[in-house]
């Protein structure tokens, strides 16, 4: 059983703890919480030993009669591999503390905090055995699933992505738009094309990227130039043979990404979180070597499977193709590999 740590019990922290939870290979041995609310008190609730941060945290959760079961250098200490899930930039502070633990951080760091950035299908095997490796952000690992696809079957020349991010997470009140749409930024490239190469470092890519007042998912607009024509089923049939890639009909009802949340929550997914990247099968065009689609990504979802792969590739202790089939069972990932 691979120990795992969670610091950070955010959007993503409690949702990496509970996937861990799922697998056969692992134990959550704690998470640390800052403050403690009603979020603390369901962990317990649900046997997940929390930590605080600090002496200063653990004095906040005594005093509101919750029990902690130490430090985060305790939590730490029984770990063999910790998952890093604290805002951005912050990771980067406990680097020091990770050492001598296999360490896990999220997009929001800068490349430079892991010897390798992550996407499980496209180079799980350069993270294996790695000390530290990081998962890209979620419009990054989609873009990479999608362009990663497409250059294995047919080469790709160069892809161009609009991105339309969600301003904010459905819990961040304080963080939404509501009447605008905001250019993030207003120069071109915005950093995800950047990002994208960390991982795909051959690829030609343009990103451009605006926020859009929802809260639910990303909207990305694709065009994508091959080393070869291609027609419209070759690339459907390549898109529906990869992993992870969703290929809703529009005649099925699928025309918005409230389509896509509803169709989650129907599902009965935990938290209506889709795993997958979801391609309107309907946007996709080939047009001579050009191919064009559109593709919805849940941010709060997307990098919890990948979470789960990169603690596998770490430890080495099983292939690629083991731990994502494993991965995708535990999370009832419908398209898995
Ligand atoms: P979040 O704010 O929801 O959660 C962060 C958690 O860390 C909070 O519970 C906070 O209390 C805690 N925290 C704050 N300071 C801490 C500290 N010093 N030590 C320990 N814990 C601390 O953030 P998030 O959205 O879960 O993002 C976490 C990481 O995942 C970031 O790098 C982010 O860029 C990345 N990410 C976020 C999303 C998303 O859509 N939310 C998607 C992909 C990747």
């Amino acid at each position: 059983m691979v120990r795992v740590a969670v610091n950070g019990y955010g959007t993503i922290g409690r949702r990496v703890a509970e996937a861990v939870r799922l697998q056969k290979d692992m134990q959550l041995v704690g998470v640390t919480k800052t403050t403690p609310d009603y979020k603390a008190q369901l962990a317990v609730e649900k046997g997940i030993r929390l930590y605080a941060v600090d002496a200063a945290g653990a004095e906040k959760f005594s005093k509101a009669g919750i029990e902690v079961s130490g430090l985060l250098e305790d939590l730490i200490e029984q770990a063999d591999v910790v998952v890093d899930c604290t805002p951005g930039d912050v990771g980067r502070t406990y680097l020091r503390q990770y050492m001598g633990r296999k360490a896990i951080f999220q997009g929001g760091e800068e490349p430079d905090v892991a010897e390798t950035s992550f996407v499980a299908q496209c180079n799980f095997r350069e993270a294996v055995g790695k000390e530290r490796v990081r998962v890209v952000s979620c419009n990054t690992t989609s873009i990479c699933r999608v362009i990663h696809a497409l250059d294995e079957y047919f080469g790709v020349r160069k892809a161009r992505v609009v991105i339309a991010r969600r301003a904010a997470d459905p819990e961040e009140v304080g963080r939404g738009l509501i009447d605008s749409v905001v250019l993030d930024p207003v120069e071109v490239p915005s950093h995800h094309a950047l990002d994208v190469k960390t991982v795909l470092p051959h690829v030609d890519i343009v990103t451009m990227a605006m926020k859009i007042p929802t809260t639910h998912m990303h909207v990305h607009s694709l065009m994508v130039s091959l080393k070869t024509p291609v027609s419209t089923a070759k690339v459907l049939e390549a898109l529906e043979s990869t992993p992870r890639i969703l290929l809703p009909r529009k005649s099925e009802g699928f025309k918005s990404t409230s389509n896509i949340v509803e169709y989650a929550r129907e599902l009965g997914r935990r938290r209506a979180d889709i795993y997958e990247s979801v391609i309107w099968r309907d946007s996709v065009k080939a047009d001579g070597d050009e191919v064009y689609l559109f593709m919805a990504v849940h941010q709060e979802a997307i990098v919890v499977p990948e979470n789960i792969d990169a603690i596998r590739a770490v430890t080495g202790i099983c292939s690629a193709e083991e731990s994502m089939r494993e991965t995708d069972r535990s999370l009832g990932i419908m398209k898995g590999v």
